[in-house]
């Protein structure tokens, strides 16, 4: 027999959704674009205040190589076991500075819109503030809690991953308040993987009237790459292709010499993934003095909803029944930082975050009815030892 859950769970009407929407608000009026680390220090900053005089440990890594700053928090009472609970979110938008100018943070109805504030401040304020609440009610969870703030998952987590992968490691379980997108509730147990190429194809140049047929196209290379890259969208089932860029040529009367593609493709689990990773960069020039280069691979391994994902999803969907909350789930073709601990077997949920839309988009925005029910689901995640028992036991 499993452990009741406690309770004493505080439900969601308890929590104050006034002042957890300030906090999220004062988040997002700190602009932080990937590509300004310097900005991006100075939400961090804010963040470390807000955890002075508190029993935690924090470490912060500084930015480098142009990208954003990490920020790991860690909160271990005499009484928490085992390995950590870690909360995963990322900071940095991909909004430049000086957009909150022209879209200042609005109420509509229900909706808050603000740039970064559904990808995803709503959800890293709300995974850190559970954290910080926890810590300063002197609450000992039943195993220690870590957060994780990153600076560069919008540009691909590239000074980021090796410190992912050493605390989701660690972690009994790894929780991720990306933005959920469908009906309030739905969280993500599964993502696609993320595979980017470029093809470069380098011919001779000629005089398209005087000389053509010395000339060897660059774009007719290209283009014959481009039809065939497509058509694997017509009989592959696990994986999607994109040719999203293509450059080439300098003028009409001029055989090119030089053509390059981008290539995005997305895999549904790591052998489909490998497999077309292998086929991509075995990929040779068609044409005759024609040389190829091909560049690229897995940047994001495939999300898979293996039995642990399952578990843990299943444990959450129980608790969310105790705090009154309807959950549901879905598969997102997009990739967070939950494929990183995802890949090396952890139990991971995502899409913990509020609920909204507009990702990237103009018309980004959360569901001021969502954050109270996610702050609840945080809270007792962290907090319930029959919880922790059922997603892990
Ligand atoms: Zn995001």
């Amino acid at each position: 027999m499993l452990a009741p859950f406690e309770n004493n769970l505080p439900k969601p009407e308890t929590f104050d959704a006034e002042a957890l929407a300030a906090g999220i608000i004062r988040w997002v009026e700190f602009e932080t674009p990937s590509d300004r680390p310097d900005l991006i220090e100075l939400l961090l900053d804010h963040v470390v205040e807000s955890f002075a005089g508190l029993p935690i440990t924090v470490e912060r890594i500084p930015g480098r190589n142009g990208c954003g700053g990490q920020l790991v928090l860690h909160y271990a009472p005499a009484g928490a076991v085992g390995a950590p609970a870690l909360l995963m979110g990322h900071i940095d938008t991909v909004w430049d500075a000086g957009t909150l100018e022209k879209r200042p943070v609005r109420y509509e109805g229900d909706r808050i819109y603000g740039p970064g504030i559904f990808d995803m401040k709503a959800g890293s304020f709300l995974a850190t503030e559970a954290l910080r609440r926890i810590a300063a009610a002197g609450i000992v969870p039943p195993r220690p809690i870590t957060v994780y703030l990153n600076g560069d998952e919008e540009i691909g987590s590239i000074t980021s991953r090796a410190k992912i992968e050493e605390l989701a490691a660690a972690a009994a379980f790894v929780l991720v308040p990306e933005p959920s997108f469908e009906a309030p509730g739905t969280l993500i147990t599964a993502r696609k993987g993320w595979g980017r190429f470029r093809l470069t194809a380098r011919g001779v140049s000629a005089h398209a009237g005087g000389n053509l047929f010395d000339g060897r196209s660059a774009i007719l290379e290209i283009a014959r790459h481009i039809v065939e890259i497509e058509a694997l969208n017509e009989t592959e089932t696990a994986a999607t292709f994109n040719v999203g860029t293509v450059n080439g040529g300098t003028r009409a009367n001029v055989v090119p010499d030089f053509a390059a593609i981008d290539v995005d493709m997305r895999a549904n689990d790591m052998e489909t993934a490998e497999r077309h990773i292998a086929a991509m960069l075995a990929r040779t020039a068609k044409g005759k003095d024609i040389t190829l280069e091909v560049e690229g691979g897995l940047n994001r391994p495939p999300f898979q909803r293996s039995g642990a994902v399952v578990k843990l999803y299943e444990a959450t969907c129980e608790l969310g029944r105790e705090l009154g909350l309807e959950l549901g789930e879905t598969t997102r073709g997009g990739v967070s930082d939950g494929n990183f601990a995802a890949a090396l077997g952890k139990p991971v949920l995502d899409g913990l975050g509020c609920n909204g839309a507009g990702a990237h988009a103009l018309h980004e925005h959360i569901l001021f009815s969502t954050i109270a029910p996610r702050a609840a689901l945080f809270h007792a995640m962290l907090t319930s030892a029959a919880f922790n028992e059922r997603a892990l036991g």
